[in-house]
């Protein structure tokens, strides 16, 4: 059978939840398609469940099984994008635009079976090139779905119809991955939080894949992990307003970006919990025991610090203590107590006290900047000090630092930040 032909340019555009939330809004996306493959190019469309549809299909199997079978579960809440890829492909073709609608298992996107976070494993080109070969020129695939070699129906994890418009870019060459979403680009922070939040017109990947990890829900996390590897020209841009090649943000490799500043982006997350265990022994081993029993149980440990003991450890002179304080996602924090209550029944572990704080939020500063300018912590902690925001637990690396505060200051320090370093002048 015919390929797709070879000097046909391709692009794969994303519309999001929002951006699909009904049938005015599909007909609003399928214009956008539309003007793409008037101007010559072949289209990969990837689209979410409509907006709220994701949320209830959880709601209902959580409803159904406490326990549930993540099988089951995948099965049920990868039937959203089902429906709007079926709509949108009825729409163009209602535009006289030739396209056909395809779910994970007909593409095939094969993943791993970690259902619920599966991963790519391929995207076989064969059977979508067959198609555009027969002359349609769009395809519109179910995003955040896959199938795992056992035949099942997986899913990415939330947020991951981003990720599977990233894999078809890569898989297909595309020119370009287009997101189309509520935002017209990525803002120095959500603009739900700070009306102060610019767009950047450019971001660096690093920038992007640490501003994602650290809350900023505008692309997921692989997404950019699997842009920044595959080299695809990833862009963000609104599905409301009219736009042109110049529009959105683009997240590219830093060496494009011109005016790099010291610090680009804030992201928060409010789903952190800090968990002290008090009075351990200080000696080697002990943080072993602790994240060896937190790992097996599971439990994403995301932040740890560990209080300077009275004296020194001494093999001569055992018995000195400290405390051990850390954080994970707020879902994870019974696991963890549970974890550490059976560590502490094995004799693995002792401490007197465990202490759970889940009224914490994290917020961030990210720059790649930061690598060369000194100061940035001062400046950060020194800004949150004036709003009288106490800092909980501090971790950093190249490209940023966190902070760990009350949940009730999250919006006081995101703004202070974003006045501190001046981030409305961008
Ligand atoms: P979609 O349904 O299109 O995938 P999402 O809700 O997942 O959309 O992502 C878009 C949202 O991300 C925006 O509405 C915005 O509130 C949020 N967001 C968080 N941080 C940022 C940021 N730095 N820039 C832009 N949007 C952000
Ligand atoms: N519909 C899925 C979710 O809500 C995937 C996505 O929209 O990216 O998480
Ligand atoms: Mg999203």
């Amino acid at each position: 059978m015919a390929g797709r032909g070879v000097a046909m340019p391709l692009l794969v555009m994303k519309f999001g939840g929002t951006s699909v939330a009904n049938l005015e809004r599909i007909a609003n996306a399928a214009q956008k398609i539309r003007k793409e493959v008037e101007r010559g190019y072949d289209v990969i469309v990837i689209v979410s469940a409509m907006s709220g549809k994701t949320n209830e299909l959880v709601g209902w199997v959580e409803d159904t099984s406490k326990l549930y079978d993540a099988r089951e579960y995948d099965a049920v809440v990868a039937s959203g994008e089902n429906i709007t890829a079926g709509l949108m492909a009825l729409r163009l073709q209602e535009m006289g635009v030739p396209a056909r609608s395809w779910q994970g298992w007909q593409v095939p996107i094969n993943t791993t079976s970690a259902h619920g976070s599966a991963r790519f494993v391929s995207i076989p080109r064969d059977n979508l090139d067959a198609k555009f070969g027969e002359g349609f020129k769009v395809a519109v695939v179910a995003g955040f779905q896959g199938i795992s070699h056992e035949g099942r129906i997986t899913t990415l994890g939330r947020g991951g119809s981003d990720t599977t418009a990233v894999a078809f870019a890569a898989a297909f060459g595309a020119e370009r991955c287009d997101i189309y979403t509520d935002v017209d680009g990525v803002y120095t922070t959500d603009p739900r939080v700070s009306d102060k939040a610019r767009k950047l017109h450019r971001i660096a990947f690093e920038e992007m894949l640490e501003l994602a990890s650290l809350g900023a829900k505008v692309l997921q996390t692989r997404s950019v992990e699997l842009a920044m590897r595959y080299k695809v020209r990833l862009r963000v841009l609104s599905s409301f307003e009219e736009t042109d090649a110049n529009s959105g943000t683009l997240v590219c490799d830093e060496e494009e970006i011109m005016e790099s500043k010291v610090v680009s982006g804030i992201a928060f997350s409010r789903e952190e919990a800090k968990i002290t265990l008090f009075t351990i022994e200080d000696c080697p081993g002990v943080a072993s025991a602790i994240f060896g029993a937190l790992a097996a149980a599971g439990v994403n440990v995301d932040m740890i610090v560990q209080n300077i003991s009275e004296k020194d450890y001494d093999e001569a002179h055992p018995g000195a203590v400290t405390d051990m304080t850390f954080s994970c996602p707020i879902n994870q924090v019974e696991r963890a107590k549970k974890a550490m209550e059976d560590a502490m029944d094995k004799g693995l572990v002792r401490y007197d006290e465990l202490i759970i704080d889940t009224d914490v939020a994290k917020v961030s500063v990210v720059g790649i900047g930061m690598r060369s300018h000194a100061g940035v912590a001062a400046r950060m902690f020194s800004a949150l000090a004036t709003e009288g925001v106490n800092i909980k637990v501090i971790s950093t690396s190249e490209i940023k630092i966190s902070v760990l505060i009350d949940r009730k200051y999250m919006e006081l320090a995101v703004q202070a930040l974003h006045d501190a370093f001046e981030l409305e002048k961008v």
